[in-house]
């Protein structure tokens, strides 16, 4: 992995880095459907894409970025309504879905999976950093172990856990009667996708994950990806062939003893290596494969 990707993603996933700079960094409003919208980081180091609800009742966000983007989510969240998130939902624990929490706490209800508050109460490492516990503030007050349902702004919000994809406490949110989706960071929309394995990641897992999202949707859904711009069923369709695809490559090298080594070395063909675009390059996402078998 090149030095500039490797610097970038510890970015991504520590919250232990002193000196980020998110000044380049902007918040893009985007209509998704009914009153869902999404705000999309983009230039600098973007963390993941807040999905918001607006209504009559309240605000409720899921995900709430690093703790610096602070007065640029108040900013974008003001323009679409006056006051403060009702409810917080985590899709996952790292530091860029989460880092909000300390901000939000005191107005907002933070929910998350069982292993989201787990994660965040104690010291975290990674391939890529290791990141201190978080203050009380940051945890989860509500968890779940498989699903729960909130009903608000006069939507049905179904968030459900899927096991073992990109952490060991991932969940994706449906807005059921507006037909969107956020998938928390089982997606990076066109790139290959960053799986945690020492967060309990497994690539073979979220592939099956990723098929039972695409089953339970309708075909006209909006999806919010975890990284990168807003989506359809269609190019979630693609993306899970990619995975499958990949997946069947490294397996069928590996069971003719192909070691690591050998695989990076094979590399991925062209139509494969075209998901090269996030900070996730071929090299990296055989590896992940490699370690899920
Ligand atoms: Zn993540």
């Amino acid at each position: 992995m090149k030095l500039h990707s490797l610097i970038i993603l510890f970015l991504l996933i520590s919250q232990s880095v002193p000196s980020r700079d998110f000044t380049d960094v902007e918040l893009k409003t985007v209509h998704v459907h009914g009153n869902i919208y999404m705000l999309e980081g983009i230039h600098g180091f973007a963390g993941g894409n807040i999905g918001v609800s607006i209504g009559d009742d309240d605000i409720l966000i899921v995900d709430d970025q690093f703790s610096e983007m602070n007065e640029k989510i108040r900013a974008a969240l003001a323009k679409l309504k006056p006051g403060q998130p009702r409810f917080v939902l985590n899709t996952h624990w790292h530091g860029d879905h989460t880092g909000g929490n300390i901000n939000f706490n005191t107005h907002a209800t933070i929910i998350a999976h069982d292993n989201v508050r787990k994660r965040l109460m104690e010291e975290q490492s990674n391939m890529f950093a290791t990141t201190p516990a978080r203050p009380k503030e940051a945890w989860p007050v509500i968890t779940f172990d498989e699903s729960l349902t909130i009903y608000f702004n006069g939507e049905t919000i179904k968030v459900l856990h899927f096991p073992n994809g990109h952490t060991d406490g991932d969940s994706v949110i449906y807005f059921v009667e507006s037909n969107v989706v956020h998938m928390g960071d089982h997606y990076f929309a066109g790139m290959f996708p960053f799986v945690d394995i020492d967060s309990g990641g497994n690539v073979l897992s979220f592939a099956d994950n990723i098929k039972k999202i695409i089953d339970s949707v309708p075909d006209d859904v909006r999806i919010i990806p975890g990284h990168g711009p807003l989506s359809n069923k269609e190019e979630l369709i693609s993306y899970y062939k990619m995975l499958q695809d990949s997946i069947q490559i490294v397996q069928q090298n590996v069971n003719q003893g192909m070691t690591l080594e050998q695989l990076l070395e094979n590399g991925l063909p062209d139509d494969l290596k075209s998901w090269e675009t996030g900070f996730i390059k071929a090299d990296k996402w055989l590896t992940f494969i490699y370690q899920s078998l």
